[in-house]
């Protein structure tokens, strides 16, 4: 059965099995380090999908276009973070 389930008011995405290992990907909220052209930004509690069996992560289409939407934005100045971390670095 594919679709929506919506159990104890969860409204759930389905994905499907993981294309590493085969394993069942269920739906998760995560933080998400996102990378690009020197900069990051740091999403935290994404709608992802991820892999019970190895971890790996999978993001749907629109959550993917959002994120780069907000990576522009807060990069060009158009867009306030919500709030500003401290990442510890270390030299290796
Ligand atoms: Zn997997």
């Amino acid at each position: 059965m594919e679709g929506l389930s919506n159990e104890g008011g969860q409204t759930m995405t389905s994905y499907a099995d993981c294309s590493f290992c085969g394993g069942e990907v269920e739906e998760r909220r995560i933080d998400y380090d996102y990378r690009r052209k020197g900069h990051l930004l740091v999403f935290q509690n994404v709608p992802a999908g991820v892999c019970r069996q190895c971890g790996e992560k999978y993001f749907q289409p629109a959550i993917l276009k959002k994120m780069d939407e907000n990576f522009h934005n807060i990069f060009e100045g158009q867009q306030q973070p919500d709030r500003v971390l401290d990442v510890p670095a270390v030299n290796f």
